[in-house]
């Protein structure tokens, strides 16, 4: 007979003690980002993804046509100009004490999003993630000729074919897919497998909108693949946390192994009927540059 065993250990086991962990600091000026930061440091993170404003910097003059549709707006040169101003004023800050990752959310044009990489390889990012939408990711080739800037990809992704020829060309350094969306555990451990032939590591995506029990698979996944090299994690909310009894979180920055059988985490299925699910337009879909012209995603 055999014992109920965790997921992870079913696989074969650890590759590591634990896994790292980052979260974010959002803020609109670097005074209230610092504030974010020092917050995040004394928890003990070393990874932080820094961003300044939200999707997509501050504009400096942003002048929009007459009667401007509803939209969250942006000017993609101020979103550069700052974001490299932030890169700049951190490291002299903080120097090399932390990690420090981006997210463009592919809201450049391509040329825009070399330029940007270039900017940024002085400061060392961790990596910059989606700097360019996937219908665009064979400008990677021109990016990949011309800077070193560690790039991640594949929230956005669904089946093989979109990441089949940046992995075997070797154009990305991070494949952080998300799991549920590439048709769960079994393809994703085939897919982190394929990735370690080619040197290419994982950050699968954990984002707000996950679950604890998609969080509980990223953990057990990122605790056995060797290529494995960090985990996202947004706090969990006090509602979520009731619903999901057995839910796992970040120590000290890091995520450990889940010792539970299967997956570990469970669902209240009376708790859940408080919570109905209420559809809206969610503003970060709605981003648009000054003229109105609506950008990725
Ligand atoms: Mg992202």
């Amino acid at each position: 007979m055999i014992d109920a065993m965790a997921i992870a250990k079913l696989w074969g086991g650890k590759s590591r003690t634990a896994i790292p962990a980052y979260t974010h600091a959002v803020a609109d000026t670097m005074e209230d980002l610092y504030q974010e930061i020092d917050k995040i440091r004394a928890e003990g993170y070393r990874h932080i993804r820094c961003q300044l404003g939200f999707y997509g910097g501050i504009p400096d003059d942003l002048q929009t046509p007459e009667s401007p549709i509803a939209g969250t707006y942006f000017d993609q040169d101020d979103y550069i100009r700052n974001t490299v101003h932030m890169f700049a004023a951190l490291r002299e800050k903080y120097g090399d004490s932390f990690h420090i990752l981006h997210d463009v959310h592919e809201r450049l044009f391509p040329n825009q999003a070399i330029q940007f990489a270039k900017d940024l390889e002085p400061y060392k990012p961790y990596f910059i993630e989606d700097l360019l939408p996937p219908d665009q990711n064979e400008w990677l080739a021109q990016l990949r000729n011309q800077c070193a800037v560690p790039i991640a990809t594949g929230e956005l992704f669904n089946n093989p074919m979109e990441w089949k020829h940046l992995i075997v060309n070797r154009r990305i350094d991070y494949l952080r897919c998300h799991v549920s969306q590439l048709g769960g555990i079994t393809p994703a451990l085939k897919l982190a497998a394929f990735c370690a032939a080619f040197g290419i590591r994982i950050a699968w995506h954990t984002p707000s909108d996950i679950t604890p029990i998609g969080l509980a698979v990223n953990t057990h996944l990122n605790i056995h693949l060797h290529n494995a090299a960090i985990q996202e994690n947004i706090e969990l909310k006090k509602n979520t946390k009731c619903v999901f009894p057995g839910y796992n979180e970040a120590k000290g920055g890091y995520f450990y192994p889940i010792d539970r059988p299967g997956i570990g985490v469970d669902i209240d299925e009376q708790e859940i009927t408080k919570y109905p699910v209420a559809y809206r337009p969610h503003e970060w879909t709605q981003s648009r540059i000054p003229d109105g012209t609506i950008v990725t995603p």
